[in-house]
């Protein structure tokens, strides 16, 4: 059979070395650092077992702004938030199940440093409510990708931070191994509640220090000392 539209683009990130990583979904973390969520009115966790359940929500595979291109100035909102997160690539489907913690860490073909863009208003207008986060967050350019490195090269994520400068200043700052929930705990969750496949990003979460993005700032996120991504807003 013939498509009666011509066949939308593949979103695709590339890759340090060669190559491009097609995007199937992209999964996001929310509350995965105690400093963010108490920054954002919630409940921290006392300990891991009290940790209860991640937030998940999704935002559209072609959300993402690749090549440190500019990011426009969404419609819709007066209060555009960065949130700095890791983001781990997915390079295998994972077999049926719930996955073991070796088998959620062996799936990770790449990692990466993104911005989880938020209309934080309309967010926060949908939390009031206890509507979902769809517009606040799954919204177009909402997801700026730095190129994706493998796996093999990134030293142990316990050893690394967090950094995002807007316009020379240091807005967030966090050390990875202050994830609530790390990589291979958060392919397990996802686990029960998804078929996870090669082709998937996941965001991982925010330190502190969300704030406001307004038409001409400049942003540089890094996984400190591996991976930068650079971007300014339009509009
Ligand atoms: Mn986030």
């Amino acid at each position: 059979m013939t498509d009666i539209i011509a066949a939308p683009a593949q979103p695709r990130v590339p890759v340090r070395g060669g190559g491009t990583f097609p995007v199937r979904r992209i999964f996001c973390v929310g509350r995965n650092f105690a400093d963010h969520a108490r920054e954002m009115g919630a409940a921290a966790p006392a300990s891991r077992a009290e940790r209860g359940t991640p937030v998940f929500f999704h935002k559209p595979a072609d959300a993402i702004v690749t090549g440190n291109a500019d990011v426009p100035y969404p419609p819709g909102t007066q209060d555009l938030h960065h949130e700095v997160e890791l983001v781990a690539a997915l390079g295998a489907d994972a077999p049926p199940g719930p996955l073991a913690r070796e088998q959620a860490q062996a799936l990770v073909i790449a990692y990466g440093v993104g911005l989880d863009l938020t209309r934080r208003d309309l967010q926060g207008q949908a939390k009031a409510k206890g509507l979902p986060w769809d517009t606040g967050k799954g919204f177009d350019h909402s997801a700026p990708i730095s190129e994706l490195v493998p796996a093999t090269q990134v030293p142990a994520l316990e050893g690394l931070s967090l950094t995002l400068e807007v316009n020379g200043q240091v807005r967030q700052h966090g050390p990875l191994r202050d994830l609530i929930w790390d990589v291979p705990d958060i392919l397990q969750e996802l686990s029960l509640l998804y078929a996870l496949k090669a082709g998937d990003l996941v965001f991982m979460g925010t330190p502190a220090g969300v704030a406001a993005l307004v038409p001409g700032d400049r942003f540089v996120a890094r996984l400190d000392g591996v991976i930068e991504l650079h971007g300014a807003i339009t509009g």
